[in-house]
């Protein structure tokens, strides 16, 4: 098999050609058709996230191995199981769960596997997506798709998906509430296409980029630019007075202020984004305001589920896909690293 993976954190990526492995156990051989390139793909090579203030979170202490290969939105078709592996059938298509936990301890049987203290991710602890196979734990982390283009498909294990777990935690809207969606990158563009199926209230999209705002225009969304002077002020004006609810979906220091800034007493601010940084802000205006400040990671396998049904039901308009042969992988990544990718890069092994 041939993937692209992180050899040395911070270098580019390097193509590897290796035997392609057998399932043993549970596990089931995805030939992949589809892999899409998330941002935190890039904080993943880098081998950090930035705590601001110079620290770090060096991803090679908290127990991720290399070499690694990246890709956490896998699409394949059932090549070969396990003896153990049940329920899948040989040449089924389906979407591979990602935010797979150890499977053993309390937080993964009773709580959510993304919490897990010892994960085993696709693309960030175990080999993921950026190669012509990947191999999956067990049956129950594969998604049927059926009706949904590939490409688009593996855009929901995590763009949709950590769209859809951050919408899930809106608390009730109106209609004449505000919720303003930061960033429309990849997982941004995907809230916006699935929020008009899960709240009554009115949409702004924020971003700095206008090619990112077109889009969401096109949408017949109101835009604000979060990098002008007086973004603050013209969003408070635009929203009568203040957002109820903002989504962070770049969860950078300005993003952050933006989003605070724009809230109305009793809002919420859900951070998604792990662009990087440190939040700084008055604590008087907390209790004041009333303010609820959140974070959302990625989501649920019965979420993944549910973002399918909606994706099924022609309920989520589909983002923008850029498709790529896999050997692109390298400068796609650079691409997106330098702002000019808009909607998603898919990557595909040549069949
Ligand atoms: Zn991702
Ligand atoms: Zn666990």
């Amino acid at each position: 098999m041939r993937s692209y993976q992180v050899i040395e954190w911070g270098q580019p990526l390097q193509r590897r050609e290796r035997p392609t492995p057998s399932p043993t156990g549970t596990e089931v051989l995805l030939r992949i058709t589809a892999a899409g390139i998330c941002h935190t793909d890039l904080h993943i090579k880098d081998g950090y996230f930035d705590l601001g203030d110079g620290k770090r979170a060096e991803l090679g202490k908290l127990g991720a191995q290399l070499p690694l290969t990246l890709g956490h939105e896998i699409v394949g078709v059932v090549e070969a199981v396990g003896p153990d592996a049940t329920g899948v059938e040989i040449g089924a298509e389906r979407i591979a769960f990602p935010w797979i936990g150890c499977r053993h301890c309390g937080i993964c049987k009773h709580e959510r596997e993304q919490w897990c203290a010892t994960p085993k991710f696709l693309g960030a602890r175990i080999d993921g997506g950026f190669s012509d196979h990947v191999m999956v734990p067990e049956p129950r982390y594969l998604v049927p798709f059926d009706g949904i283009p590939a490409p688009l498909a593996c855009t929901y294990a995590c763009a949709g998906l950590t769209a859809y777990s951050a919408l899930q935690k809106l608390p009730e809207l109106r209609p004449e509430d505000s919720l303003v969606l930061i960033g429309a990158g990849g997982v941004g563009q995907s809230a916006l296409q699935m929020a008009p199926a899960l709240t009554k209230a009115r949409l702004v999209v924020a971003d700095i980029d206008p090619a990112k705002r077109a889009l969401a225009a096109a949408a017949g969304v109101p835009t604000i630019d979060n990098g002008a002077p007086d973004a603050v002020a013209e969003t408070l004006a635009l929203t009568g007075g203040g957002a109820r609810v903002t989504i962070d979906f770049v969860g950078a220091p300005p993003t952050t202020q933006f989003g605070l800034g724009v809230l109305r007493k009793g809002g919420h601010h859900i951070v998604v984004g792990l662009y990087g940084g440190l939040l700084s802000y008055p604590l008087p205006f907390l209790p004041s305001k009333s303010l609820t400040i959140q974070g959302s990671y990625v989501g649920t396998l019965e979420e993944l589920h549910a973002v399918v049904a909606l994706g099924q039901a022609g309920r989520i308009a589909p983002i923008p896909v850029d498709l790529r042969p896999l050997d692109q992988a390298p400068a796609a990544l650079d691409d997106l690293r330098a702002g000019r990718v808009t909607g998603r890069v898919v990557l595909q092994p040549a069949a």
